[in-house]
């Protein structure tokens, strides 16, 4: 964990002094708008932020946290408490009628982080919290009803009669999103006939082929039926030991299918008692283990939809706002949470004058084709219930393929395997003067900057002060120049300038040989890649592609 290891580069703390107030609404405190409303706060922009609940919602929707998440999550100095807070979700056992039929270990120690398992309410909390102590309040109680967009603002109105006046609004505010409705953005797709229910129920089991579940290890029995939707019963370890959180079809009797309003959880309807839950696991398993403690349960549908646009003139939306899906693989909210990463920083650097309102067009731009894929995934992986998994979807959900290779922001030639528009890759082992510890990649680009990231072999490091310089002059957005060196290299860091030594030789494997720079976004996905020397080039870049405003 690297949380706090270079505090030097974590600037939270002193960006809310010259905070932008109230100039941007975020509406729904979901884990998207409390991400959301986290990066403006660390790009030095105060949101304000609504939500219709008179309290957090108390149901676990997501459990599942990817390792893209994490590095999100890393880079805004909460993965620590995060893994805190959760249990490493480390495989799954499958029954098949009744009978064990695959143990599939979750092997991510290739990859920084693992999957972890925290349940949504906590990873909210953990939010709002962060928030809190950045003095970010979230209103509660507070349901929006109506956006009138006009060339030089927002005008937003509440259901207490109440309106206001914003220069930008986000609508984070889930699948039944007010925002979009507002815009009268379509939200094509379709819904699943049957109904779903789930519980947070505590489980002692005496299974087959040992008799107990290691912790962390998830449970999925099914019993397919021709022609007809199956018999399932999910368990997806919670952090309290004995913990679970099931899902299930729901039997018809607590609902005709079709009765229900939308997508997710149906909150003005009754759970499931610990009964229904307790028949369909002694269906499904070889020996039924025992529920009990039922703390809530509820009815949930699932819908497959895309949002047409991700916004229009000053409004945006994001989350599940924008898409939805089954839950199959855990990404519904890591993608919003990423929607929320990725239009962070340019609403930001928009709403600070650092650039034109252009570059808030590459949000829909670099974010909709993610989404379509994970639906795609998603449904694709909902129908083969039962099925072993393509060893490539399990990357694929863990979320670091995610790229936007040919996008509107991504300019220039390939540096070794890393291609503009790649999120920028892991390396470990790097060393810094003074400092007795290795570091991350991630640590020396941590923090809201762009930053132009070069390899230097020698002297040319002390070009850099210059150019350094230069690039600071034309931009008004901040911008630090990290150098990164070989191991045995032994130079002097000119002033503006970060040096780093490739002590394990991982940045020379993950870029080539070749000297070359990137420009790094603040949600750290490669932007520009060139020579060393292409000083013409890194300018047309900033200025000319991401609409960066001169000094
Ligand atoms: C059973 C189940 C399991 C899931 N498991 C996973 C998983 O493992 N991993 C994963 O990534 N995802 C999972 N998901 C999906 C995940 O729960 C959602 O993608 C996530 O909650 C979306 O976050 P959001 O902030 O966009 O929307 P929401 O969480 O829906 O939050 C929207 C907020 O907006 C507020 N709001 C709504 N309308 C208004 C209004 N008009 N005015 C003011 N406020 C308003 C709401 O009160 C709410 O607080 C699962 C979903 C389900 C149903």
């Amino acid at each position: 964990m690297s949380d706090g290891a270079m505090s030097d580069t974590a600037t939270n703390d002193g960006a809310m002094n010259d905070a932008v107030i109230n100039d941007i609404l975020i509406v729904g405190a979901g884990p998207v708008g409390l991400t959301l409303a986290a990066v403006l706060a660390r790009h030095g922009v105060r949101a304000r932020m609504v939500d219709k609940l008179p309290a957090p919602s108390p149901y676990c929707r997501a459990i599942g946290i990817t390792p893209r998440t994490l590095e999100v999550m890393d880079d805004l100095g909460l993965a620590g408490a995060l893994v805190e807070a959760g249990i490493w979700l480390d495989g799954l056992r499958t029954y098949i009628h009744g009978s064990p039929a695959r143990e599939t270990e979750n092997d991510f120690s290739d990859l920084p982080y693992a999957q972890l398992g925290v349940p949504q309410y906590a990873t909210e909390r953990l939010l709002a919290g962060h928030l809190a102590d950045l003095g970010i309040p979230i209103e509660r109680g507070v349901e929006l009803t109506g956006l009138k967009p006009d060339g030089e603002g927002v005008e937003a109105s509440f259901a207490d009669g109440s309106s206001a006046r914003f220069a930008y609004v986000v609508g984070c505010d889930g699948a039944h999103s007010a925002a979009r409705r507002a815009l009268g953005i379509a939200f094509e797709g379709e819904a699943w006939p049957m109904e779903f229910m789930l519980g947070d129920v505590h489980i002692d089991w005496d299974l087959p082929p040992g008799r107990g579940l290691p912790r962390g290890r998830a449970l999925f029995a099914l019993r397919p039926i021709p022609e007809a939707p199956p018999d399932l019963f999910v368990a997806i370890p919670l952090p309290e030991r004995g913990r679970y959180r099931v899902s299930m079809v729901a039997p018809e009797r607590l609902g005709a299918p079709g009765q229900g309003t939308g997508h997710g959880i149906q909150i003005d309807r009754p759970g499931a008692t610990l009964d229904d839950l307790q028949e369909v696991a002694d269906r499904l398993l070889p020996e039924p283990p025992t529920l009990s403690d039922l703390r809530w349960s509820s009815i949930f549908r699932i819908s497959m939809r895309l949002a047409a646009r991700y916004g229009s003139g000053r409004v945006f939306i994001a989350g599940d706002a924008c898409h939805i899906h089954p839950p199959t693989g855990g990404q519904g909210m890591n993608t919003g949470i990423q929607d929320a990463y990725n239009l962070g920083w340019k609403l930001a650097a928009v709403a600070r004058g650092e650039a034109g309102p252009a570059l808030l067009a590459s949000y829909e731009a670099e974010r909709r084709p993610v989404a379509e894929a994970v639906i795609a995934r998603t449904v694709e992986q909902s129908l083969n219930f039962g099925r072993p998994r393509p060893p490539e979807d399990r990357l694929a959900d863990t979320q670091l393929l995610v790229n936007y290779r040919g996008g509107p922001l991504s300019v220039g030639g390939a540096v070794g395997p890393v291609e503009p528009g790649d999120r920028l890759p892991e390396v470990q082992g790097l060393r810094r003067h003074g400092l007795g510890f290795p570091l991350r990649l991630a640590d020396a680009v941590r923090g809201p900057d762009i930053v132009l990231l070069v390899a230097v072999r020698g002297g040319e490091v002390l070009a850099l002060e210059a150019l350094a310089a230069r690039l600071r002059v034309t931009v008004r957005a901040p911008l630090r120049v990290v150098a990164v060196a070989p191991g045995d290299a032994v130079l002097e860091a000119p002033p503006g300038v970060s040096l780093f030594y490739d002590a394990a030789g991982m940045f020379a494997a993950a870029f080539g040989p070749a000297p070359a720079a990137l420009i790094v976004r603040p949600d750290k996905y490669v932007g520009w890649a060139g020579a060393a020397g292409d000083a013409e080039g890194m300018l047309d870049y900033l200025t000319g592609v991401l609409g960066l405003v001169a000094e």
